[in-house]
């Protein structure tokens, strides 16, 4: 395989030892996915670099790891690697390249001008000293708050679509779309069955299996989709939906802890730092959005509530604004890797 990407070229190569080699077969769906293509090029494989979940599994299994052997594998690293190429290569519009590379200046610019714009809202229109003590309808009608939130709702569904449809164009490689293969690829994704390590954990944070991780993260995804369903009731958030909210909430800060606990125990070397850059300030400014949201109910009635549900709200919208040039970029192409995945498989047993 050619390519003039020197990372996806890098990719390429150790992918044809393991190829030879096969030992990890059964740990994920990439070790079935490169049987599936006898020449594995560019497109095919980014398309593994985002079936890959990071579990180390394959790191921990390799005789042939760098920096000890002439072959210097490390498969988490390269495929976390191409994964940032793709990131990278995919946003649109291209002009905003620089967020992603740039992610912690990004997030930390955004979330101050957010929470700024907000602050100067309370404090111009209302006055800081009458601001705390206006029903919540007053400072944030639904009327103004509806609109505001299905606009960056759209504008973030609308860029992951448009950057969803340039990967799967790159990685299809002529592969017809299936029905079967939506359906099973989307149920990979919920229920996490490529996080498992070949069904005993991931070896995250040391080279133990657990499911740790897995649990981490299925906390901050259903979480989030809880939270939002929950908060499309507002200002109906002080009942059921403000109980949803609340466990929403902290399912989201509890599960970005627990992965910015991991990344900060894990082995250094076992995958990509670029990845790793890019991680972080993300989680951080989720775990915000949670603590902030876990503190709507809780500052009921208090002089706080009012100040808090506006950062609140300013994080979550940067939340939406950053997701095409973040780490939440990886729902959308990891996903359409597993429907491809899944199709390229049923096609083999047809
Ligand atoms: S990562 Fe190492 S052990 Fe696993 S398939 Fe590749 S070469 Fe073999
Ligand atoms: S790190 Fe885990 S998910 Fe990624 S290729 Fe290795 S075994 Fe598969």
């Amino acid at each position: 395989m050619t390519d003039e990407n020197p990372i996806v070229s890098e990719a390429a190569r150790q992918m044809s030892i393991c190829n030879a080699c096969r030992y990890c077969e059964g740990y994920c769906a990439v070790w079935n996915a490169i049987e599936f293509k006898p020449v594995l090029d560019s497109g095919y494989i980014k398309h593994l670099a985002n079936l890959c979940h990071d579990c180390r599994d394959c790191y921990y299994a390799c005789p042939y790891n760098e920096p000890d052997h002439e072959f210097k594998l490390n498969i988490p690293k390269a495929m976390g690697e191409v994964r940032m190429e793709t990131y990278t290569s995919y946003v649109r519009p291209k002009f905003l390249k620089f967020v992603i590379e740039k992610p912690a200046l990004a997030t930390i610019l955004a979330s101050s001008a957010a929470i700024a714009v907000a602050m100067l809202y309370a404090s111009l229109v209302f006055g800081a000293g009458k601001f705390s003590t206006l029903p919540m309808t007053t400072v944030i009608p639904a009327s103004t708050y509806k609109p505001i939130t299905m606009l960056v709702y759209v504008y973030t569904i609308g860029i992951w679509s448009w950057e969803g449809i340039s990967y799967w164009s790159e990685i299809n490689g002529g592969t017809h779309f299936s029905g079967s293969g939506l359906a099973k690829g989307a149920y990979d994704a919920i229920f996490h069955t490529n996080f498992r390590g070949g069904g005993t954990g991931c070896k995250v944070p040391e080279e133990r299996n657990r499911y740790f991780r897995m649990s981490a993260h299925s906390l901050v995804m259903f979480g989030f989709i809880d939270a939002l369903v929950s908060i499309s009731f507002y200002p109906d958030i002080f009942g059921l939906a403000g109980l949803a909210y609340l466990l929403g909430s902290l399912a989201v800060s509890t599960g970005t802890a627990a992965l910015i606990y991991l990344h900060m125990k894990e082995r250094v070397g076992s995958r990509s730092q670029k990845q790793s850059s890019m991680d972080y300030p993300f989680t951080i400014l989720l775990f915000l959005a949670g603590i902030t949201g876990v503190l709507v109910p809780i500052s009921t009635g208090t002089a706080w509530f009012n100040w808090n549900f506006l950062m609140h709200d300013a994080l979550i919208a940067v939340v939406f604004l950053l997701a095409p040039y973040s780490k939440f970029v990886h729902p959308v192409l990891r996903i359409i890797s597993l429907i491809k995945y899944n199709s390229d498989s049923l096609k083999q047993t047809i």
